[in-house]
């Protein structure tokens, strides 16, 4: 199947509460114009340089979403332009992407990354960090970030109950907050191979790379 066909199909499963995040990252800008044509606005990234490389390239209207680990020292490359942050995860980053933002005179979205995975190699906040972070007066005095909520990756495996069980925490975790912090309205999580068990359990955004674009090398 060719991506406009894959990226139809996907988008026509979704139910209208869900955002799709088409993941782009390692794909050349000819495939992000199939997808484009097709109507999709919003592309998610992991490399920094990669992203900006494509932003310059492409449409204005597109909202760029850097969903890969974000280093301090990149935040300045992308503060003029990025749509949502999804990996943040220390208050250190949040810190340097409010300063930045401020620069540019802009507020930038970001969502809080949650360690739900059993595998120990991703990144994210645990549960008791981020009641902390969130209950910080460092935390509620960044005017130049807006933090709508909460994004998290599942263990990579074939047991779907295990992948159900971590989605359902994140789930309550972000519907906790979400009763403290108006401004709490994005849920992220899914990817190709779990996001019909991240919708399931409350997700209302998903990031599909492979499904539309192929798998990547
Ligand atoms: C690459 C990536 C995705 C997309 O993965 P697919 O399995 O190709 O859909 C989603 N989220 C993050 C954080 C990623 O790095």
């Amino acid at each position: 199947m060719f991506i406009k066909e894959k990226l139809a199909a996907i988008v026509q499963s979704l139910p209208d509460t869900v955002t799709l995040v088409a993941v782009s990252k390692t794909k050349p800008i000819a495939d992000l114009d199939q997808a484009y044509g097709e109507g999709q606005r919003i592309f998610g990234e992991n490399k920094v340089q990669e992203m900006t490389e494509k932003w310059q390239a492409m449409p204005k209207d597109i909202e760029w979403h850097m969903i890969g680990h974000l280093q301090r020292n990149k935040v300045k490359y992308l503060a003029e332009y990025v749509a949502l942050i999804h990996g943040v995860d220390s208050p250190r980053l949040l810190k340097e992407i409010n300063k930045q933002a401020k620069k540019h005179n802009r507020t930038i979205s970001c969502l809080l990354q949650v360690h739900i995975a059993e595998e120990d190699t991703k990144f994210g906040f645990d549960e008791k960090e981020l009641l902390e972070l969130v209950d910080n007066e460092d935390f509620k005095s960044f005017e130049n970030v807006k933090i709508e909520g909460l994004m998290g990756m599942a263990t990579f495996t074939d047991d779907e109950e295990q992948v159900r069980r971590e989605f359902k925490n994140l789930f309550t975790l972000y519907k906790q907050l979400q009763s403290k912090y108006a401004d709490f309205n994005i849920l992220s999580m899914g990817m190709s191979g779990d996001y019909k068990v991240a919708i399931e359990e409350g997700s209302n955004m998903v990031r599909i790379g492979s499904s539309i674009f192929g798998s990547r090398n």
